[in-house]
């Protein structure tokens, strides 16, 4: 049968009422959904507990072995054998590692941890990655809700910044000893015959962890946007003291890494504020090489020494917060990584200055 074609302006009211009706997401999961995730949430035990299986099965195979000293060769002495646990894709695996010392040397090692490639009370390097897979699409927070509704593990925002600076600082030593190797002429070459048979993409986190924004975030308060102004005369002083500050707070976050500290242990949330401090700082030393007339200097300047002036606060406030073992040491290791790095360190993550990427 033949449907009479609509014509004239009832058929481009029909046309009009299809473009603008509007897409609906769903609200919830599907059932299958929540089905898959009860599954996997109700073994997870049973996985954790295999592998903890595996794992003692490893320690029986290199018990008898007493390890030799890497510094003096003798046979290290048995010590302890402590519990030790690191966080994996099931769960936290706890398990006794035995522990050996070197007296003389005063070196101590734990041969099942190294057998194993993994660090007490770390995260693995295969829930490293997957964490890492994260922060390259949502900042750090977002990042570690995902990995609890994705994973099912809970990691702390600082613990998947943690591993993402740890894997972009891994990524960007490899591409600087693959630049090496092949700028010096004496290196053999390699020819295609032999090209590996996987390609390794580095992401580098420490350059996605800041999203650097073409126009900054505040406008006037109706919402329309400023008007162009004429170019001011920044102050001096200001590149010094942004390189300054982003140091100085380099120098606390790779204290405070060192220091093995539990999540709950740190103030998160003003660690996250001074994590935004950081990026802003980055975000501003880019501003001012870029060319005059790109961004609003005037509201650059204003945010800029703003967020400079909160500084000194915040850290106090978070310094208090830290527990009483940690107040004790953080300041003589901030101050001696703060002497140990180099200005170029300032730059890091900011787009075309990176020390690391160039
Ligand atoms: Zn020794």
């Amino acid at each position: 049968m033949m449907v009479p074609s609509q014509t004239g302006k009832k058929a481009e009211k029909a046309a009009a009422a299809a473009i603008v009706s509007h897409p609906v997401l769903s609200l919830g999961a599907t059932r299958f959904m929540e089905l898959e995730r009860e599954v996997e949430q109700a073994y997870r035990p049973q996985m954790l507990q295999a592998l903890e299986e595996k794992v003692q099965a490893e320690a029986g195979t290199i018990a008898s072995q007493a390890p030799q000293c890497p510094h003096c060769g003798q046979a290290m002495k048995y010590h302890d054998r402590p519990k030790v646990s690191w966080i994996v894709r099931y769960g936290r695996l706890r398990t006794a590692a035995a522990r050996y010392r070197c007296a003389p040397c005063h070196y101590q090692c734990r041969p099942l941890l190294d057998h194993l490639g993994v660090e007490a009370g770390r995260i693995s390097g295969s829930l490293a990655r997957l964490l890492v897979l994260r922060t390259v699409i949502a900042p750090y927070e977002l990042a570690a809700r995902l990995a609890c509704l994705w994973l099912g593990v809970e990691v702390s925002a600082m613990g998947v910044w943690r591993v993402t600076q740890r894997l972009g600082e891994a990524a960007a030593q490899y591409q600087e000893e693959v630049t090496r190797y092949h700028d010096d002429s004496r290196s053999p070459d390699s020819p295609a015959k032999e090209a590996a048979d996987v390609v390794v993409v580095g992401v580098d986190g420490c350059v996605l962890g800041m999203q650097v924004r073409q126009r900054r975030r505040r406008r006037a308060d109706d919402g329309s946007p400023l008007p162009a102004l004429p170019p001011i005369a920044l102050p001096p002083d200001l590149r010094p003291r942004l390189e300054n500050a982003r140091l100085d707070l380099l120098a606390l976050f790779r204290a405070l890494d060192r220091m093995d500290l539990s999540p709950a242990e740190i103030p998160q949330q003003l660690l996250r504020q001074l994590f935004e401090l950081d990026a802003d700082y980055g975000e501003a030393l880019w501003a001012l090489d870029q060319p005059p007339g790109k961004l609003n200097q005037h509201a650059m300047l204003r945010d800029t020494l703003a967020a400079l002036e909160q500084l000194p606060q915040r850290l106090i406030k978070f310094r208090n917060l830290l527990p009483p073992r940690a107040q004790g040491t953080l300041p003589s290791l901030e101050l001696s990584v703060r002497r140990s790095l180099h200005s170029r360190e300032a730059y890091n993550m900011v787009p075309g200055r990176d020390p690391k990427i160039g």
